[in-house]
C-alpha cells in the first residue's frame, strides 16, 4: 500500500511510515493510492465468519505485504475479543452495536487495531514513540486503554475540561504508567490545533511525536471493516445497504467511504450530526465554512466544527482541501451528493429519539446513536427510500448517565469495567490554550 498526502505535497509513504508519523510533513493526511477490490465471491466466502476472522480476511488484503500473515492474524484476534451485536429494530432498521470494546465505544475498534500494528513496527525496529492524542471524549480513552502498559510507547492525551464526562474522563486518568492526561482550558478544536502545532513544531523533532486522532491512517482502515461484518449478517450480494453514522470528525464514515470504494453495495451513507452543521451545509451549497467555536451538544464527541477527514473525503472525490479548510479545487459535487447524505439533529430531537426508542421499541440508546437514528429517519422521509438500512450505536449508553437519566428517568446499568474505575484514583494536569506552555510540558516531559 502507497499513501500520498491530502495535500498533494509530500512524498508517498509505505503504510508503516504514514502509521508511524501519523501528519504528513505538509499538513496534509495520508490516504491509499489504491484500495483492493472485493469481489462477490470474496465476500460470499466470509459470511457466517466471527468479526476477527472477516476483520483478518479483509485486512490481509487491504494490507498486502505490509504485515505478515501470522502476526496480522494473531493482532486482529487479540483486539477483536468482544462482541458486535446487530439490534432489530424493525424488518428495515438494525442498530449495530459498537460500544462493546473495552472502553464502551466504537473508538476502540481502531485504537486497539492501531495500537497493535504500532507495536508490531516498533517491536521489529527496537524503536521508542510518543503519541499526542487530543480527544472529545472517546479517542483518548480509547487510545489510552489500546496503548496502557505497551513497552515502547508513552501516551499524552489533551481533553477539553468542561466537554467530558466524569467516566470519560476517569476513563484517561486513571490508567497511569504510560498514559498521562493534560486537562484543558478550552475546546476539543483547541486541543487539535495544540497537537498539530506540536507535530509542526522543529524543535520538538527530536521527540518521535506520533498522532493517534482519527487523522492516522492506522485508524481508519480498521474502521472500514465493520461496514463489511453488518453486510455479511443481513444482505446478499449485490443487494445494496445504507448506513447512518453520527458525525463529528468524519473518521467513522471515511471507513464507510473505504468500504464502499472497495466492493461493499453501499446506497446511501447517511452523515448524521448534531448542531455543528458545516458539513450538511457544505453537500448543499458546495462552499465550506468552519463552526468556530464549534457548539456544545450533548453528543459531546461529534462537537466539531471543522472534520479533519473532510479534506480525505474531498480528495476521494477528486478535490483538494488543505488543513485550514480552505479548497483548492472543487470536489465532484454531484457523485459526492449521489453518495452521501448529511443531516443535521437538534439536542431536542436528540432527547426525542432516545425517549421514543426507549418507550416504543424498549431500546435504550444514548444521544451519539440517537443522532444516527434521528439522521436516518429524516433520511427516509425526505426521500422515501426503505431500503434495509443499519445505525450505528457509538458509545455504551451508560457512559452518559445524566444525559439518558434526564430523558428516560432512569441511570443505564454499567458495564463492570466502567463501574471498576470509579473508585480508583486520577492523575492528570491542567494547562490552558496556550501553545507555549504546552510545549513546556512537551520538553520537560520528554526532553
Ligand atoms: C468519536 C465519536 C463519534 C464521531 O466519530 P467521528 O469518526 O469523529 O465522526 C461518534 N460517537 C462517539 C461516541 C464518538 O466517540
Amino acid at each position: 500500500m502507497r499513501l500520498y498526502s491530502t495535500n498533494l505535497k509530500a512524498e508517498e509513504v509505505s503504510f508503516e511510515t504514514a502509521l508511524i508519523t501519523g501528519l504528513a510533513p505538509d499538513k496534509g493526511l495520508y490516504m491509499p493510492k489504491q484500495l483492493p477490490m472485493f469481489s462477490k465471491e470474496e465476500l460470499t466466502s466470509m459470511k457466517g465468519e466471527p468479526y476477527p476472522e472477516i476483520a483478518f480476511r479483509l485486512l490481509r488484503k487491504i494490507l498486502a505485504g505490509e504485515v505478515d500473515e501470522a502476526s496480522l492474524r494473531a493482532i486482529t484476534y487479540d483486539a477483536y475479543n468482544y462482541e458486535v451485536p446487530l439490534e432489530r429494530v424493525d424488518g428495515s432498521t438494525y442498530i449495530m452495536r459498537l460500544d462493546r470494546g473495552p472502553t464502551s465505544s466504537f473508538k476502540d475498534f481502531a485504537a486497539r487495531m492501531m495500537a497493535r500494528l504500532m507495536q508490531y513496527y516498533l517491536k521489529k525496529e527496537n524503536r521508542k514513540l510518543r503519541i499526542l492524542t487530543a480527544t472529545s471524549g472517546d479517542t483518548g480513552s480509547a487510545v489510552a486503554d489500546a496503548f496502557y502498559g505497551l513497552d515502547n510507547i508513552d501516551v499524552i492525551v489533551l481533553f477539553p475540561r468542561t466537554e467530558v464526562s466524569d467516566r470519560q474522563r476517569k476513563q484517561m486518568t486513571t490508567l497511569g504508567k504510560n498514559i498521562s492526561a493534560l486537562s484543558i482550558e478550552g475546546k476539543f478544536d483547541d486541543c487539535q490545533a495544540m497537537v498539530k502545532q506540536a507535530f509542526a513544531d522543529e524543535d520538538l523533532k527530536h521527540m518521535n511525536l506520533s498522532s493517534a486522532n482519527s487523522i492516522n491512517i492506522g485508524r481508519l482502515v480498521p474502521q472500514s471493516i465493520y461496514y463489511f461484518y453488518a453486510y455479511l449478517k443481513l444482505k446478499n450480494y449485490p443487494e445494496e445497504i445504507v448506513f447512518s453514522i453520527p458525525s463529528g470528525n468524519f473518521g467513522n464514515m471515511m471507513g464507510c467511504v473505504l468500504a464502499k470504494n472497495m466492493g461493499l453495495p453501499v446506497k446511501k451513507i447517511v452523515a448524521s450530526v448534531n448542531e455543528n452543521d458545516e458539513v450538511p451545509i457544505f453537500l448543499d451549497t458546495g462552499s465550506y465554512s468552519k463552526i468556530e467555536p464549534s457548539k456544545n451538544c450533548l453528543s459531546n464527541a461529534m462537537n466539531v466544527g471543522h472534520p479533519s477527514n473532510l479534506a480525505r473525503l474531498i480528495s476521494m472525490y477528486g478535490g483538494q482541501m488543505d488543513e485550514k479548510g480552505y479548497i483548492h479545487k472543487a470536489p465532484d459535487m454531484e457523485k459526492l451528493k449521489q453518495d452521501i447524505y448529511s443531516i443535521p439533529v437538534t439536542d431536542v430531537d436528540t432527547k426525542a429519539t432516545i425517549k421514543e426508542f426507549y418507550e416504543e421499541h424498549n431500546i435504550l440508546i444514548e444521544p451519539h446513536g440517537a443522532v444516527g437514528i434521528k439522521g436516518l429517519m429524516e433520511y427516509r422521509k425526505a426521500t422515501k427510500d426503505s431500503t434495509l438500512a443499519v445505525t450505528l450505536e457509538t458509545a455504551d449508553p451508560a457512559k452518559f448517565p445524566a444525559e439518558v437519566r434526564s430523558v428516560i428517568g432512569v441511570e443505564p446499568e454499567p458495564p463492570q469495567h466502567l463501574k471498576d474505575i470509579e473508585s480508583r484514583p486520577e492523575h492528570m494536569e491542567h494547562l490552558s490554550t496556550d501553545y507555549g506552555q504546552f510545549k513546556a510540558y512537551l520538553q520537560k516531559k520528554l526532553g
